[in-house]
């Protein structure tokens, strides 16, 4: 356990400033939460909503706590009032229950888009036809309580860095696209999250300003 903060200051300083770093605790006991908490950070995610609810109300409240694995519309409820982001909205439905949870709890949610980008099939995400499907609806437009704030993806796990490369170009790709059509005004519209433990140093090379890194600071789960 004794690892952890050093793990943490390692990556964080590797960092470049202007990216941010979400440190992946699920599965991660409250202490070895507090390891980092320690080191000064704040930015912590979880993958499921039954994990991060009782975690949100047993850690310190200032942590800000993002939500980066896939979601059921039924599942948004217990999270909306106190969510800092939703980096996986892959439908139009999805958007639809936290603008209404959003509303309910008189707040705006910040929430990411997440692209299907990975050349396997298994990864959730939209291609760039249903984003833009989405961000041009009417329903869309009237939506007051959530706020896209850009893309997120996760790259195919393989040692095939080129490939991974291509895959985060991909996503950069579709958030100028989107960027230049849908929010060319918006300056809220402007984060790619994207990396994970394996790959994060190639998403930042990539572009990437959001990377989600889970095992190389908390050891493997
Ligand atoms: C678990 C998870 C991560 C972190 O994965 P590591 O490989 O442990 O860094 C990042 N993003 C999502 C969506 C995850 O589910």
């Amino acid at each position: 356990m004794g690892n952890i903060s050093e793990n943490f200051v390692e990556i964080k300083e590797s960092i470049p400033a202007g990216v941010s770093l979400i440190a992946i605790s699920k599965t991660k006991s409250n202490e070895e939460i507090m390891e980092v908490y320690h080191c000064g950070h704040r930015l912590f995610g979880e993958s499921k909503a039954q994990e991060l609810v009782p975690k949100h109300e047993e850690l310190p409240r200032d942590i800000e706590w993002h939500m980066v694995g896939h979601l059921q519309s039924n599942k948004v409820k217990y999270i909306a009032p106190f969510v800092s982001m939703i980096h996986s909205v892959d439908s139009a439905k999805l958007l639809k229950t936290i603008n209404k949870e959003g509303k309910k709890n008189h707040r705006v949610i910040d929430c990411l888009l997440q692209m299907h980008i990975a050349e396997e099939e298994t990864k959730f995400g939209l291609d760039y036809e249903e984003l833009s499907g989405l961000l041009a609806s009417e329903e869309f437009k009237k939506m007051e309580n959530v706020r896209i704030r850009g893309l997120m993806c996760m790259a195919t796990y393989t040692d095939d860095t080129e490939q991974v490369s291509r895959e985060f170009r991909q996503l950069v790709k579709y958030f100028e696209q989107a960027k230049s059509v849908f929010f060319p005004q918006d300056e809220m519209f402007s984060i790619k999250s994207m990396g994970m433990s394996d790959d994060y140093e190639i998403a930042i090379q990539e572009g990437s300003n959001m990377v989600r890194v889970g095992s190389k600071i908390f050891g493997t789960r």
